[in-house]
């Protein structure tokens, strides 16, 4: 069984959350198991070997998790983007649209320096909403994406089409 498949495995389904009708992949299992949480940790670190990176960012909160403690294995800086209201300084805001309403992201408007490469990380890939409004956030700061990295694709969603233009890399599709 390959590091992967073992994540992979490790993966729960959660019918009707968080609500009726959605399939909710819960990795909190994998965040358990000290081996599976340092190797899903190892994968990001793999794929992003040949990039270069000066920091990296995550949108709260399950991105925060794989996203600090990458950055402490890159030995980078950490970039939160959080839900409004939640961060103290100056923002930038960002709305995109849910499949019912909007809903929206900031970030620090001194989070990312000009020029410096940003990987953005995130559990999961879904319609790609989120993703496109986070990396819209780093490059107003007047950063550059260096890369968009995933544990998981939910690749019948192709939300990877959102993203086109953007280098991405997910570790684990359904
Ligand atoms: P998107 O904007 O791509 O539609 O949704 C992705 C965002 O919603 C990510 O921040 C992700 O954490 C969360 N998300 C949506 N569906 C799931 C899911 O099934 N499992 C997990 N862990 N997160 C999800």
């Amino acid at each position: 069984e390959n590091k992967v498949e073992r994540i992979k495995n490790a993966i729960r389904d959660v019918p009707d959350f968080p609500k009726e009708g959605i399939l909710f992949k819960d990795i909190t299992p994998v965040l358990q198991n000290a081996e599976l949480f340092a190797l899903s940790v190892e994968l990001f670190a793999d794929v992003l070997k040949n990039t270069n990176i000066d920091v990296v960012a995550a949108v709260e909160s399950r991105g925060f998790i794989f996203g600090a403690a990458l950055a402490l294995k890159l030995n980078k800086g950490f970039v939160p983007i959080r839900k409004p209201g939640k961060l103290p300084y100056k923002t930038f805001k960002e709305t995109y649209e849910l499949e019912y309403g909007t809903d929206a992201l900031e970030i620090h408007q001194d989070a990312v320096k000009t020029g410096q490469k940003v990987v953005l990380i995130d559990d999961l890939l879904a319609t790609g909403g989120t993703a496109v409004a986070a990396a819209q956030l780093i490059e107003r700061c007047g950063g550059q994406i260096a890369s968009i990295c995933f544990l998981i694709e939910l690749t019948f969603l192709e939300g990877i089409k959102k993203l086109e233009g953007y280098p991405v890399q997910t570790l684990i599709k359904f």
